[in-house]
C-alpha cells in the first residue's frame, strides 16, 4: 500500500522498529478519543504514552542515493528551515479538506520535522531476501497459533463483518497477522509528524502532501486517538497499516460510535480491511491461489504476471496441483509466479491474489498473506521445497550478470541491477545454450556459469 521506491523494498511498513517518541501534542479543542476506555476500544498496536523509549536515531546529514535534487544534504537542510512556512502555506489545503483554523494550529504548533526519513527513504539494501526468507520469517509456527487464537478471540467479530463485506476472515487474520504481527509491530513513530515531513522536505512532496492534508483531517474528526496515531516512517498506521490515504477511501465505523477507528476499535479495523479488499473486487467464496508443480518442459517465458491463462490451459501445460486434486473452478485465469525457478514451488495466481498485491504490491508478502491465511484455515505447508542452497545475488552481482550476459552477446537492454523481462528471456536464452532448464532464475549457479567456472 505505500508504492516508496524502486526496490519495492517493504520497510516502510511491518517491521519498523524505530524508536522515535510520539510527541504529539493534543490540546485545545481536541480531546483524546482513547481517554474514554470502551469494552471494545482494544489497544492492539500502540506504544503506552508512559514507555520510555531511547532517542531517535538522528539523520545522518548525507546526501541520499537517489541522486534526486531534493535529496542532496543541501536541499534537505533548506527545506528543513523552510519547514514552518512550508506547513503554514496548506492551511488554505487544509480548510478544504474541513479542518478547521483552531485544529490546524494546535496540530501544526511546534511540529518539527523528522529528518532521518530522508534517509529511510533514500536507503537502498545492497543485499535482497530471498522469497523463501521472507515466508520464514513471516509464517511461523507461533504466528498461526496466534492468528487461530485471535480468529477464536474475536470469533463473532468475524461473523459479522464476513457477513458483511464476504472477505474471507483468514484473509483479514492473515493480513493483521503478516502486516504487523497482529498489532505488535505497528511502528511507533508519529504519522502526523512523518507525512508532514515527506509532505515538506525529499523527494516525494507531491505524494505526501495528500497524505498530511487527510492526517490532518483525521485527528481533526478525531477518528483515532492522536496518541495512538503512530507507525510507520512512511506514516502507515495501525494493525493493518492503512495509509491515510486508503484510510479516507475505505475505513468505516463498524461499532457505531460515530468514529472510523482503524487503531484502537477491533471491529473498527477489520471492517475497514474487508471493505478495502472487496472495492478492490475481491471475490467472495475464491482462493487466492493454488501451490503446482511446474514441469520442466514448460516454456517459463509464461511465467508472467500479465499472462492469465485459464487453470484447463495450465493443465494442458503440464502444470498441476501439488496433491493432483482438480482445480474447482477449471475456467478461473490465473498467472504463473515461479519465484525460485524450476527448483521450487510454482503457484498459480488467480484473480483475488491481485487484489492482495493492490493492498501490498510485493509478491513475496503477497504470497505470505495468502498461505497464512490457508495455514489458519487449517492447510499445510507448502509440499515442493525450496532451492535452499541458492543465495540471492547483491545488487553488484546483479549487475554483474546483466554486463556478462551482454558480453555473452545477449540482450538485456540497459544494465541497471534490475532482474526485468529482457534480463529473465537473456537467462533463459544463456540457459538453453548450456543444456540447462531455461528458467530464468538469476542464481549464484548462473552467475558462476557466466563467469566461466
Ligand atoms: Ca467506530
Amino acid at each position: 500500500m505505500v508504492p516508496m521506491g524502486p526496490t519495492r523494498s517493504r520497510t516502510p511498513r511491518g517491521f519498523i522498529l524505530s524508536l522515535a517518541v510520539a510527541a504529539l501534542a493534543a490540546g485545545g479543542n481536541l480531546t483524546p478519543v482513547a481517554a474514554q476506555p470502551k469494552a471494545d476500544r482494544l489497544v492492539t498496536g500502540s506504544i503506552p504514552a508512559n514507555t520510555k523509549m531511547p532517542a531517535a536515531k538522528p539523520w545522518s546529514g548525507e546526501s541520499g542515493a537517489s541522486g534526486h535534487p531534493e535529496m542532496t544534504a543541501e536541499a534537505i537542510r533548506a527545506a528543513a528551515d523552510d519547514f514552518p512556512r512550508c506547513i503554514q502555506s496548506l492551511w488554505p489545503q487544509a480548510a478544504r479538506h474541513g479542518v478547521s483554523r483552531a485544529s490546524f494550529e494546535t496540530l501544526t504548533n511546534g511540529l518539527k520535522p523528522d529528518l532521518r526519513l530522508m534517509d529511510l527513504m533514500d536507503s537502498q539494501p545492497e543485499f535482497t531476501k530471498s522469497f523463501w526468507d521472507y515466508l520464514d520469517v513471516l509464517i511461523t509456527d507461533a504466528r498461526i497459533q496466534k492468528g487461530r487464537e485471535i480468529l477464536e478471540k474475536y470469533r463473532p467479530v468475524f461473523d459479522r463483518v464476513e457477513h458483511a463485506y464476504g472477505v474471507d476472515r483468514h484473509i483479514l487474520a492473515a493480513i493483521w497477522g503478516v502486516e504487523t504481527n497482529y498489532g505488535t509491530l505497528a511502528g511507533d513513530r508519529p504519522v502526523l509528524r512523518s507525512v508532514a515531513t515527506l509532505a515538506c522536505i525529499g523527494r516525494r512532496q507531491a505524494y505526501f502532501r495528500d497524505e498530511f492534508l487527510i492526517a490532518l483531517e483525521i485527528l481533526h474528526r478525531r477518528d483515532i486517538a492522536p496518541e495512538h496515531f503512530v507507525g510507520s516512517w512512511a506514516g502507515a498506521f495501525g494493525p493493518t497499516q492503512f495509509m491515510p490515504r486508503a484510510f479516507k477511501r475505505f475505513a468505516v465505523d463498524f461499532d457505531g460510535d460515530g468514529h472510523r477507528d482503524t487503531v484502537d476499535s477491533i471491529p473498527d479495523m477489520l471492517a475497514s480491511t474487508a471493505n478495502m479488499m472487496k472495492k478492490n473486487g475481491w471475490q467472495a467464496g475464491h482462493s487466492w491461489g493454488y501451490e503446482v508443480v511446474v514441469p520442466a518442459t514448460l516454456d517459463f517465458s509464461l511465467a508472467d504476471k500479465a499472462r492469465m491463462l485459464s487453470m484447463r490451459q495450465w493443465e494442458q501445460l503440464g502444470v498441476h496441483r501439488v496433491n493432483r486434486a482438480a482445480f474447482p473452478r477449471p475456467d478461473d485465469h490465473a498467472f504463473l509466479l515461479v519465484p525460485a525457478g524450476v527448483q521450487g514451488p510454482g503457484f498459480l495466481m488467480t484473480h483475488n491474489f491481485r487484489v492482495i498485491m493492490k493492498y501490498n504490491p510485493a509478491e513475496a508478502y503477497a504470497l505470505a498473506i495468502g498461505h497464512l491465511a490457508d495455514r489458519l484455515r487449517g492447510g499445510g505447508a507448502f509440499v515442493q521445497d525450496w532451492p535452499r542452497y541458492e543465495r540471492v545475488l547483491s545488487r553488484a552481482e546483479r549487475l554483474e550478470l546483466q554486463q556478462l550476459l551482454a558480453n555473452h552477446g545477449f540482450n538485456i537492454g540497459e544494465p541497471d541491477g534490475r532482474l526485468g523481462g529482457e534480463t529473465r528471456a537473456a537467462i533463459r536464452a544463456f540457459q538453453s545454450r548450456t543444456g540447462r532448464v531455461p528458467d530464468g532464475f538469476a542464481s549464484a549457479s548462473v552467475l558462476d556459469m557466466l563467469r566461466g567456472r
